[in-house]
């Protein structure tokens, strides 16, 4: 899977430790130390999950928490909060907030794990499904393979990551700074053009002899996977 975290935490040994574990797990994980940094990283990428701690510097948890459930755009993304101790008894208020769970410190990490999983395979099934398919297109997480009807699509890492984010969203149109972000990664610089190479490729192989494209392009802005495909 590569469902993407935001990781927000003050506590660096902590921070690092989520960081690990989470990418060991397969997950994009973005973090930053600062509450009132949480707007910028989100102009970049939505994350899937947003892992918050309620005690920042330059802005509380609660605060960012409250300000996600007010845009449009961020009112949906899980947050799970952590608390210290000494704060339990404040857990209402941060759920009043809008926090889908919250985990208090100590905690182990597998459990924490665990918790985002669910998190997210409630709200967003493909997200951490094994198996993503749209007509006749299937994409097998485990064995990264990709099927068009019968045929075996030979895909490079990149194009198949692709694929996958495309996939991972039907009818969402993406545009090509945010597929530079979720596919290539933040730290790598790339051409905005690169993305466009990679989708023709992409189409090329994907739609050998077949007439019908599922990717859409979208004049102006982006990319996205035709939620019509097959419907
Ligand atoms: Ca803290």
């Amino acid at each position: 899977m590569s469902a993407s975290l935001l990781i927000v935490e003050d506590e660096e040994p902590l921070q690092v430790l989520l960081t690990y574990n989470f990418q060991a797990e397969g997950f994009r994980v973005r973090s930053t130390t600062r509450g009132d940094e949480v707007d910028m990283l989100l102009k970049e990428e939505l994350p899937d999950l947003i892992i918050l701690d309620w005690m920042l510097p330059g802005l509380s948890g609660i605060e960012v928490c409250r300000r996600l459930r007010a845009r449009e755009e961020t009112s949906r993304i899980p947050v799970i909060l952590l608390t210290a101790r000494g704060e339990e008894s404040e857990r209402v208020r941060g759920l009043a907030t809008g926090a889908d769970d919250y985990v208090v410190k100590p905690f182990s990490v597998p459990e924490l794990i665990a918790r985002v999983n669910s998190i997210l395979r409630r709200v967003n099934p493909d997200s951490v499904a094994e198996q993503l398919a749209a007509g006749d297109i299937e994409l097998d997480r485990r064995t990264r393979r990709v099927l068009r009807g019968e045929r075996d699509v030979d895909l490079s890492p990149t194009e198949y990551r692709l694929l996958e984010h495309l996939m991972q969203n039907p009818g969402r149109v993406y545009s090509r700074e945010q597929l530079l972000n979720a596919v290539w990664g933040h730290d790598i610089y790339v051409d905005e053009r690169t993305v466009d190479v990679h989708v023709g490729r992409l189409r090329k192989l994907l739609n050998r002899g077949r007439r019908v494209d599922p990717i859409r392009t979208v004049r102006g802005i982006g990319y996205s996977f035709d939620e019509r495909f097959g419907a």
